[in-house]
Order: C-alpha cells, then sequence, then structure tokens
C-alpha cells in the first residue's frame, strides 16, 4: 500500500493551500436571479477566430444575458505552443465587435472580476491543490513513461488489436511502488500526473445534454493526463477546476468534446463537485456538391470573422444570421416584429438543431439585405463609412467630402413599408451610389447600338434646354413625356407595346438615356432625386459632356 502523504509531499511540496481555502476564495455567486445562467466563453488563443466561436458565444451570451446571469471570459492557454501574441486581443476585439460582451473575465488591460484570474497559466497554483487532492485520495498518480515508451504501448496494441490507449494492463505506472517513484524522481526523469480510471468500457453512464438530448455514453477507462510535464494542466481537469471555481452553471461549447464527456463527468465526481450542465453544439456545416461537410479552415475563408468584415458585412446582418441558424422561430419572430431590437427576441437553446448548422451563403446575403433595407440613411452612411476606412479608402474620402448628398442618396426608397433591398454588404454602396462623386463617377455602361447617337443627343439637348429644378416629381416626368412625345419617342408603354415599330423607342429608353449620362449606369436610384442631390450644374455639366463626347 502506498503512502499517499510521503507521496504528495514528494511531488507537489510546495502546495500550501487547501481545498478549503480555494472555496472560500470563490463563494458562491449571491444576488442574482432565480434561474441565473453563467457561462464562459473558454477559448485557446490561437489567433483564429471564426464563425464557431459566433455560435458558441452567442449562444452563451444570450442564455446568460436573458436569465440575468453572467458571462465571463476565460482564456485557456494551456497550451502555449498554439498560442499566438496578440491572440487574446484580437479575440476579445472580434467577439466585442459582434456584440458579444463580457460581463467578467480577461480583459485587454487584464482581469476584471473576483473569480480570476481569468487566463489558466496564471492558475497553476489552483490547479495543483485538486492534483494533490486526487493523488493523496489515490485517484491520481505520476507517470514517468517516455514518448519512446509510449509509442511502444501504441504499436503493441497495434499488433495485438487491442485498444489504444494509456489503461488497466498498459498503464505502466498505475501500481508502480513508491520506491520506483522516488527511484525515477531521483533521476529526476520528468513525469505527468495521471488520473486513476475506474471506468470501464462494458459499462454506459446516462447523461442529459441540453441540445443533444438524453445520451447513453460508455464509460471512461484511460488514466488520462491531468498535469503535463510542466506541471500545466490539461485542458480536462482546467476546465473541471475552472467551472466549478468560477461558479459555472452551463457550459457551451463544440461537440468534438462530446467524445471526453464521460472523462469529465468522472473528474467532476472523484473532485466531489457537481458538473455544469452541458450544451454540445453541433458543427456549421456547407453544401459540397450534393454532400454536406464541416467547415473547414484550409477550404473556406467564410469560416474566418475577419472575412465578414473585409467582405463589407455588417455586424446585425451576421448576428441576425446566426440567429437565423441557431434558433428555427427567429425568422418567423422578424417577420411579425421587423422594427423590434434584435434582442428582444425571445432565444431559446431548445431550438437548436442537435445535428448542427447548414451555412447557407445566400441567405446570409437575404438577410443582410433586409437588415440594411430596414436601417435609416445615416446609419447605413456611417456602416459604409466605417468600412470604406479600412477597405477603400478613396470611397471614405469621397463620402466624407460631401457627407449630406451621400446621407440623402441612401435615404432614396428608405423607409415606408417596402422598403428598397439595393445594399446586401457595405461594398455595395460604391456602385450604387459612388457617381454622386466627380471623382469616381464615369460611364460605365453604353448605350445599345439600336439607337442612333443623334436621336439619343436630341433627347439630352432637349432635357438640358427645359431642366427646371424646381419642378416636383410629376412635373418633372410630365417634362421628359413631352421630351419622348416631341422627338419620335412614345410616352405610354402601353401604347408602345402595341406598335413598337411606329417609334425610335419608349419613355423607358428616354429615361435611360438620361440615367446613363447622369449616372453612367443602366441601373440606378431614382434618377429625379439623384438630379436634385447632384444639383442643376453637375447634371448639365455631365449630360453636356455625353452629348459632345
Ligand atoms: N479551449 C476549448 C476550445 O477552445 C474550450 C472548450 C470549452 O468551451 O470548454 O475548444
Amino acid at each position: 500500500m502506498i503512502d499517499y502523504k510521503e507521496l504528495s509531499a514528494l511531488l507537489f511540496p510546495d502546495v500550501t493551500m487547501t481545498e478549503d481555502d480555494v472555496e472560500k476564495m470563490f463563494p458562491q455567486r449571491e444576488g442574482l436571479p432565480e434561474g441565473a445562467v453563467i457561462s464562459r466563453m473558454a477559448p485557446s488563443p490561437t489567433g483564429f477566430v471564426h464563425l464557431g466561436n459566433l455560435v458558441q458565444g452567442l449562444t452563451s451570451e444570450r442564455m446568460c444575458h436573458q436569465s440575468g446571469g453572467i458571462l465571463y471570459l476565460r482564456v485557456e492557454d494551456t497550451d502555449a505552443k498554439r498560442e499566438v501574441p496578440g491572440a487574446v486581443e484580437t479575440l476579445i476585439e472580434s467577439l466585442s465587435h459582434y456584440g458579444i460582451c463580457f460581463d467578467e473575465g480577461a480583459t485587454v488591460d487584464g482581469d476584471n472580476g473576483s473569480y480570476g484570474p481569468y487566463r489558466q497559466r496564471q492558475r497553476k497554483d489552483i490547479y495543483h491543490v485538486f492534483a494533490k487532492k486526487l493523488l493523496l485520495e489515490g485517484q491520481a498518480y505520476p507517470c514517468f513513461c517516455t514518448e519512446e515508451e509510449l509509442t511502444a504501448i501504441h504499436e503493441k496494441q497495434e499488433a495485438e488489436k487491442a485498444n489504444f490507449g494509456y489503461f488497466g494492463k498498459w498503464a505502466l505506472w498505475r501500481d508502480r511502488s513508491i520506491e520506483d517513484i522516488k527511484a525515477a524522481l531521483a533521476e529526476g526523469k520528468p513525469w505527468v500526473l495521471r488520473f486513476r480510471s475506474e471506468g470501464s468500457i462494458e459499462n454506459k453512464i446516462k447523461h442529459q445534454d441540453l441540445i443533444k438530448g438524453n445520451l447513453e455514453v460508455t464509460e471512461n477507462d484511460i488514466d488520462h493526463v491531468l498535469l503535463k510535464s510542466d506541471g500545466i494542466p490539461t485542458y480536462h481537469f482546467a476546465h473541471a477546476v475552472d467551472d466549478h471555481f468560477m461558479r459555472t452553471t452551463h457550459v457551451v461549447r463544440g461537440d468534438e468534446w462530446l467524445s471526453t464527456l464521460p472523462f469529465h463527468l468522472q473528474l467532476f465526481r472523484a473532485l466531489g463537485w457537481r458538473a455544469p450542465k452541458y450544451l454540445h453544439i453541433g458543427p456549421l456545416m456547407k453544401m459540397d456538391g450534393d454532400s454536406k461537410r464541416k467547415l473547414s479552415k484550409r477550404k473556406d475563408p467564410e469560416l474566418a470573422l475577419t472575412y465578414y468584415r473585409s467582405e463589407g458585412f455588417p455586424v446585425e446582418s451576421v448576428y441576425e444570421y446566426i440567429m437565423t441558424v441557431l434558433n428555427s422561430n427567429f425568422e418567423e419572430w422578424r417577420r411579425a416584429n421587423p422594427d423590434s431590437p434584435v434582442d428582444s427576441f425571445k432565444f431559446s437553446h431548445k431550438k437548436m438543431n442537435p445535428a448542427g448548422s447548414l451555412f447557407d451563403y445566400a441567405k446570409l446575403c437575404d438577410v443582410s439585405k433586409n437588415v440594411v433595407s430596414r436601417m435609416s440613411a445615416e446609419k447605413v452612411y456611417d456602416g459604409v463609412l466605417d468600412w470604406a476606412e479600412e477597405f477603400d479608402p478613396c470611397f471614405a474620402e469621397a463620402l466624407k467630402s460631401d457627407k449630406e448628398s451621400a446621407v440623402r442618396a441612401f435615404a432614396i426608397g428608405r423607409g415606408g413599408k417596402k422598403p428598397r433591398k439595393d445594399l446586401t454588404v457595405w461594398a455595395d454602396a460604391k456602385g450604387y451610389m459612388g457617381f454622386i462623386f466627380d471623382s469616381i463617377y464615369r460611364i460605365e455602361d453604353v448605350y445599345p447600338e439600336s439607337f442612333a447617337k443623334e436621336d439619343i443627343n436630341a433627347v439630352l439637348s432637349a432635357f438640358c434646354a427645359s431642366y427646371d429644378e424646381t419642378a416636383d416629381q410629376q412635373a418633372w416626368f410630365d417634362n421628359l413625356k413631352a421630351i419622348a412625345d416631341s422627338l419620335g419617342f412614345c410616352s405610354d408603354m402601353k401604347v408602345y407595346k402595341a406598335e413598337p415599330e411606329k417609334y425610335k423607342g419608349s419613355i423607358a429608353d428616354v429615361s435611360m438615356f438620361l440615367r446613363v449620362a447622369v449616372t453612367g449606369k443602366m441601373n440606378s436610384p431614382d434618377l429625379y432625386e439623384i438630379m436634385k442631390i447632384l444639383g442643376k450644374e453637375r447634371v448639365l455639366a455631365r449630360i453636356n459632356a455625353v452629348i459632345g463626347g
């Protein structure tokens, strides 16, 4: 029989804190409403922030904030090899860009809150108290296996067609004597601390996942590593300790963790704690030909959050799209409440698809068009400018040079029951209204060859001669019709369609001549409004340049 006291004095000579001390340092959270959810985002600082982070973050954020609970950020930096400098800042900045703000946790300027430190590498002392506890109880043991020995075990298992892993008879250090351990320590051999699993793969355990439903999972029989040789814990051990002491009620994470859930539940039991509720989110998938596959970092640029920013998707659009993906009733709610703030939607994890969700770019664009169509012209201006400052500085300069005109252009067709849906992303704005700026205006579309140059010029000249800037829209259009009729075009579409051969063209062609001259394009927002924004002088200058060109 091993003397665990002696062993723990050998392995953890510096641990002086007791379990009770730690319990007292992090008291149960008080003063929260009944049913308040305390949850976290616990990303590893790899520098890559992806759509999955947003999906997980929004789920946690909604659950916490809708229940009057607390959302905190914990940086899981136990794997120093994967860490990228500045990753924490990038992460915090990207998430807050999408409206995920933390009540507590790691911030750019250090920690905020009394349950920290919120960076795992700074919590070594806390983990060691519980590593020592497990050791004292015979629930953990040191293992001095070298990489070569582990590889040899693996190869032998392969040859014998046995299950892989460090367990049972393969676990070389599971039942070693204290003399062996002392000898290995004396030789200065590095060691890891392993969990002594009493589980068997013959047994199943029942588990209720809040997204996946009732699960039956196989018990864990592997003696997983709890502390690595540098004393830093593995994710498994660290998350159990942290979620317990940060008083987490719900863990929302990707379902790639489902396979180690039996070990996690076993760990909570071994530590004498109640496990939090788990919500395992299914993966984001996309259609690839006829089949579905997971979004991949290597193949799919749309997995990275930076993609949406550079493409110019408004934050609100991405947010609403994620909501439609997460909750099947969101779209219906949005149709019934077109003007309500998005956070008045009652999010429910019960509406999440256990199998994961399909990412659909066309749908994202559709959602975005609707979102942008409901924004005020001022808000659109701000969004476009913000995007252009970073991705199209010349356009940004133009927008700033005449904000009033830009806002007026964005206001065309906005408001009212059926707003226009011309903009999907901020990047669309330049093509849509950039021509109001002389620096951007240029003739992009040419007149169809079916029209003679002199007929076009005749229309343009007649317009210049008669343009009355003070005329209202009706009078302006009546004037256009009069020009059409006087020059052999037809002002009435019905009449024209009945006998098109009798005319040089229709009122639609007359408008098109002007539109191309004034905006450079076949399609534009309302031409009457555009002319008012440009002012008579610029309208005539543009038309005259076309006549002369
Ligand atoms: N650090 C883990 C990850 O990035 C966290 C999983 C969790 O939320 O517990 O996947």
